[in-house]
């Protein structure tokens, strides 16, 4: 890792904060973000960039202070990868602190696989982002 710091937000009504770790190694970084999940690490798995909740996400009911830790690599650090990143984190707050709630069905999908969503918002953002820079906006 060579660089991480905190970002926090309170657009659901409750501060929480995401640590963001950088890395220049992808293996390393692929390695922290298999473990952080106690998955098995494999240096095949194509992983290059990756969201964990570590703490706090406890039934019955969210600790009040959860550690989401997103991880990147610098060799991928682009619009596309941050936002699609920024989903991962975001589901599992909107989860916790959201009108669908702790017990909602909507839990399948908010701590579940919602990858299509971040891909989705990851090129939305990136293309909008691109044209902006484009029409000379940004
Ligand atoms: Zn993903």
């Amino acid at each position: 890792m060579i660089e991480r710091f905190r970002i926090a937000t309170r657009a659901s009504g409750v501060r929480r904060q995401v640590f963001v770790h950088i890395y220049d190694d992808r293996e390393e970084l692929a390695r922290q973000h298999t473990e952080a999940r106690n998955m098995v690490y494999d240096p095949a798995a194509d992983i290059a960039g990756g969201v964990v909740t570590q703490q706090g996400f406890h039934w019955p009911r969210p600790d009040y202070t959860p550690i989401i830790v997103m991880r990147l690599w610098t060799g991928q650090l682009t619009t596309k990868t941050v936002a699609h990143e920024a989903v991962h984190a975001a589901a599992p707050l909107y989860f916790m602190d959201g009108i669908p709630g702790w017990n909602s069905r909507a839990r399948a999908h908010l701590i579940g696989d919602h990858e299509m969503l971040a891909y989705l918002v990851g090129d939305i953002a990136s293309e909008v982002i691109r044209n902006l820079y484009k029409l000379r906006l940004l």
